[in-house]
């Protein structure tokens, strides 16, 4: 019982990592450090990921760190809780993938990809969580848009149809249009 609420604890504790270093490594100005430089890359070509090998080495070594200490501070709820973040954080990495490459098919999916691409079309200070608006909402940088503004150069292919228009579909919730910021 006590590994599940670690477990719990230690996947609410990737959504933390996931909002704080985007807020702070991914956006800080004139920051210059792997992770930001990966990161504006990935803002100026949403098609662009940093390689997974790069992630698997920064995943992995911060589990070298804080795996063995928690294991042996509490012991098996100290694994749990590792084991959580680990499993959080591999699937930010697959939703965040996702929401670049497919068209949300759930009321989360659709949520998910407004809130994630407002973010990089409009506001890069604001909807700094991913997966979660929780971080975002603690820490008063929730946007909610009515509808997110698309430049059309950086239009994602799940958006458009054959002649390369917004697809009706998505006029709720999407608009073309140069970004106002
Ligand atoms: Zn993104
Ligand atoms: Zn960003």
């Amino acid at each position: 019982m006590i590994e599940a609420f670690a477990f719990l604890l230690g996947a609410l504790g990737w959504t933390f990592t996931e909002y704080w270093l985007h807020r702070t490594l991914g956006h800080r100005r004139g920051a210059k450090n792997p992770f930001s430089i990966e990161h504006l890359r990935h803002h100026a070509d949403v098609s662009y990921f940093a390689p997974t090998w790069k992630k698997f080495l920064a995943a992995g070594s911060i589990m070298a760190l804080i795996g063995p200490p928690l294991a042996w501070g509490f012991g098996g709820a100290g694994i749990a809780g590792a084991l959580g973040f680990v499993v959080m954080y591999v699937a930010y990495e697959l939703i965040h993938r996702r929401l670049h490459t497919h068209p949300g098919r759930t009321r989360y999916g659709r949520w998910a990809r407004r809130h994630h691409l407002h973010h990089h079309y409009s506001r890069p200070h604001g909807n700094e969580g991913v997966t979660s608006p929780l971080w975002d909402w603690v820490f008063g940088t929730l946007e909610v848009p009515v509808q997110v503004q698309v430049p059309p150069k950086n239009a994602l292919a799940w958006m458009l149809d054959d002649a390369g228009q917004l697809k009706a579909e998505l006029s709720d919730e999407y608009r073309m249009g140069r970004s106002a910021a």
